[in-house]
């Protein structure tokens, strides 16, 4: 059997567009969700896109029973661990919860892996490890600090990935933290599908165009930036996915483990993104300048050396694509998978 890779949250907004490139790239590929932030029908887009190049395991990576099944029928050689919650507000107000889903499902899953003897890993982290940047553009050895828990459940991973390849060289972890990731797969097929009232910008955007919501509120106005709205390093999420390929070759050629992160380099304010938006797209956005939201930071870019250094990679998409992509996927599926 051709050996798998397998994908932790894989029904997931960036889950999903890596299993496509993956599947691109031939890679065959084992989805486990448990289904808690995605729907059933991403599966169906999937095979839309892919065939049925794919197994899809309902269970929850804290399970280590259903881990062992999987690890038992299939011949898994990577692991690619995107599983986790990701609202940095809910964490605030439920941090059991954080700590029990996120470090829970990764205690679980290596432990699993480890029984398992498959010790190839690539996780998915964030840059708000990096908590308030002392500079910009950040280099993967800027000082570490969580400011919620949220970021701290990425941090204890991250620690905990570092203790386990100090205990055992056998480990090759790949850890990668993601600056924001937008857009959407070319066809419109898959995308981004919130639950909810969006906290992110990008999908916020693209339901006001789309008519869902009346206005996008700005938060904040009076950073220390040159518009005066935050800046952000906006990643096409077709170019995230390919970063997942970069990473799991790096780890079978140089048997090595590496931290990097992936970002474009570049930093796009808010008042940035809206106007590229409207531009390409032709579609007005509504919008109030509002009070900062509490926790932002100003500025957050990535230093991209690494990446492209140790990995070869480098984002290729620009913020007018990001922009044209999120709209397509978001025009031709309104209500996301429920459309
Ligand atoms: P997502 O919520 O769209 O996907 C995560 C998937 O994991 C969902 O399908 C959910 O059902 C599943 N899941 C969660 N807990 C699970 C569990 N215990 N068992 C099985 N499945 C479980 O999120 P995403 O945007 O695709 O993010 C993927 C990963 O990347 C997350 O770990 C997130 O923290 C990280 N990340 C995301 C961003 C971002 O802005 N989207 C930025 C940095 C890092
Ligand atoms: N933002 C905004 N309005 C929104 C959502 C976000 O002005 O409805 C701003 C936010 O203050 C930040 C940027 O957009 O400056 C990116 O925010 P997002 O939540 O997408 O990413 P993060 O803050 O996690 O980097």
């Amino acid at each position: 059997m051709t050996p798998c890779t397998l994908i932790t949250g894989g029904a997931g907004y960036i889950g999903s567009h890596t299993a496509v490139i993956l599947m691109d790239a031939g890679y065959r590929v084992i989805i486990i969700d448990n289904l808690c932030n995605s729907s059933p029908r991403v599966l169906d887009r999937l095979r839309q896109l892919c065939g049925d190049q794919f197994e899809f395991v309902q269970a929850d990576v804290r399970d280590g029973a259903a881990l062992d099944s999987v690890f038992a029928q299939y011949p898994v050689e990577s692991v690619i661990h995107f599983a986790g919650l990701k609202a940095v507000g809910e964490s605030v107000t439920q941090p059991l919860r954080y700590f029990d889903n996120n470090v829970g499902s990764t205690v679980s899953l290596l432990q699993a892996m480890d029984r398992a003897d498959v010790r190839r890993m690539v996780f998915s982290s964030s840059a708000t490890v990096y908590g308030d940047p002392q500079q910009v553009p950040i280099s993967e050895a800027a000082h570490l600090k969580a400011t919620n828990p949220y970021a701290r459940t990425k941090l204890i991973c991250e620690d905990m990935l570092r203790d386990l390849q100090d205990a055992d060289p056998r480990w090759q972890v790949a850890i990668l933290r993601y600056f924001n990731p937008v857009g959407a797969h070319p066809s419109g097929i898959i995308g981004e599908a919130p639950s909810g009232i969006p906290n992110n910008l990008m999908p916020y955007i693209t339901q006001v165009a789309v008519g869902q919501r009346d206005y996008l509120s700005i938060f904040g106005n009076d950073y220390p930036t040159p518009d005066g709205t935050g800046v952000r390093d906006y990643i096409h999420v077709m170019d995230l996915a390919r970063g997942h390929v970069a990473a799991l070759e790096h780890l079978t050629k140089q048997q090595s483990s590496i931290t990097v992160n992936l970002g474009t380099g570049h930093g796009v304010s808010v008042q940035q993104l809206v106007d590229t938006f409207v531009r390409v797209t032709g579609r007005p956005i509504a919008y109030r300048q509002t009070a900062r939201r509490q926790g932002d930071v100003a500025a957050c870019y990535a230093d991209t050396t690494l990446a492209l250094t140790t990995l070869g990679w480098q984002a290729e998409h620009d913020i007018a694509r990001m922009c044209e992509d999120a709209w397509r996927w978001q025009s031709m599926n309104p209500t996301g998978y429920a459309s």
